[in-house]
């Protein structure tokens, strides 16, 4: 290992410093299930009725009972109809069937439905012309779910395929747990808010940007404080500020170790530092720790550096906050590398790459342009992390390769 990657501790090893001190928020509020989208279920949820509530037909046929059936090719007549919220209440007499369409309850002594397309018309009746199973086409009550069975756990995000069940079971309000609060702010004399013009020297901020969109996306409520000179005095302010007003605070910018880098002395002074080296390329200075009321992470400054860091480390850790249970480290998987990729031992890499799967369906993939930890346009090219561990070197095309598929913080 190279003397200057010595003492910088792993990526998962950080991962495993971040998490353990963490305790998820439990504080709830209800809401009207329209306005939980995103939120996190706040303890299980029991559904209240059975679904289907009641025996129903999955077809438009007709209902029978077995012991009308007894002569084949008989005309059966149709003795009323029992169409979805308009269930057949008259009397049913013996040799008669009765008209039923998708979703109608099926009226009491039905043995089974006859799909339409099984039958004949005629004048005198109906005639079927299959065999009828005892139940066929009949829904029963209670087959997809029973009236007191859980049906989420707590620490679920709610979304596509949870909301739609609740409402399915007429729950109208859900109990979710609180938004947790994230203060941002970036760091350097350099930088410049978007919409302002440059001066020489000047760059745009481009990392309160990226931080803020993620943080939105995974449904944390932001408090923006802006850009912060590179001043001790204000350093602390924005830090006391920050700590105040949020659960948890990112800065970026200002953890290495030059000249204008106080962020970690700032955080030195006033909380404490679990670590501030990563062994993790992008991404070497990544600070964690906590300040009086929050937990703090003092992202670099380069953009790259500041996602990638943000997507491996911050992301597992707002989710344990927030309450969201078996949340998984991103998949991986293997991929063979389509061209040659420049890897120097010591670090762990995290490289942006790009995989297809190929004629035979197997996954191949090729890093995203240039690696540099300030070129964020290889964002746009990729759709994965190549993972190249610590100790690997150079990986010659052909030879296989871990990849993890973007989430959906980076895929839009
Ligand atoms: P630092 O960690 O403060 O030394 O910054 C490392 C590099 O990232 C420098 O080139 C900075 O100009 C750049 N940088 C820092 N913060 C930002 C930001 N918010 N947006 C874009 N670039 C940044
Ligand atoms: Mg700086």
């Amino acid at each position: 290992m190279e003397p200057f990657t010595s003492g910088l501790i792993s990526p998962e090893e950080a991962l495993q410093l971040i998490q353990r001190p963490l305790s998820p928020i439990h504080d709830k509020v209800s809401l009207a299930l329209k306005d939980a989208t995103g939120r996190i279920t706040a303890g299980p949820v029991i559904s209240p009725i059975a679904v289907p509530g009641f025996d129903n037909s999955a077809m438009d046929g007709y209902a029978v009972r077995l012991s009308d059936l007894v002569l084949p090719e008989t005309p059966l007549s149709v003795a009323g109809k029992a169409l979805a919220g308009k269930p057949f209440t008259g009397d049913w007499p013996q040799g008669s069937v009765i008209r039923i369409m998708t979703g109608a309850p099926v009226p009491p002594g039905t043995d089974a439905v006859v799909m339409q397309e099984q039958t004949e018309t005629r004048e005198e009746g109906i005639i079927i012309t299959a065999d009828v199973a005892a139940g066929q086409n009949i829904r029963r009550a209670g087959e997809d779910i029973q009236a007191g069975q859980p049906v989420l756990d707590a620490g679920i995000r709610l979304g596509v395929s949870s909301l739609p069940l609740l409402a399915s079971l007429g729950i109208a309000e859900i109990s979710v747990l609180r938004r947790i609060r994230v203060a941002i702010f970036s760091t350097g004399d350099e930088l410049v808010p978007v919409g302002e013009p440059l001066q020489e020297g000047q760059i745009y901020d481009t990392n309160r940007f990226a931080i803020r969109l993620m943080l939105e996306k995974m449904g944390c409520e932001v408090v923006d404080l802006g850009i912060i000179a590179d001043d001790p005095q204000l350093l602390r302010q924005a830090f006391e500020e920050a700590d105040r007003q949020a659960d948890v605070v990112i800065s970026t910018g200002g953890v290495s170790v030059g000249e204008a880098d106080y962020t970690r002395d700032m955080l030195e002074a006033l909380g404490s530092v679990t670590f501030w080296k990563l062994a993790m390329k992008p991404g070497k200075p990544f600070a964690f720790g906590r300040l009086s009321e929050s937990w703090f992470c003092g992202l670099p400054g380069n953009p790259v550096s500041a996602v990638v860091t943000f997507y491996q480390l911050v992301q597992p850790m707002l989710n344990t906050l927030m309450g969201l249970k078996n949340h998984e480290s991103g998949t991986s998987l293997q991929a063979t590398a389509g061209r040659f990729i420049r890897k120097t031992p010591g670090r762990m890499d995290f490289q942006r790459g790009h995989y297809s799967s190929d004629a035979e369906g197997r996954l191949q993939v090729v890093p995203a342009g240039h690696q540099g930890s300030h070129v964020f346009s290889s964002f746009m090219k990729a759709n994965c992390f190549i993972v190249l561990e610590r100790e690997c070197a150079d990986v010659q095309p052909g030879e296989t390769v871990s990849i993890e598929p973007f989430n959906y913080l980076l895929d839009d």
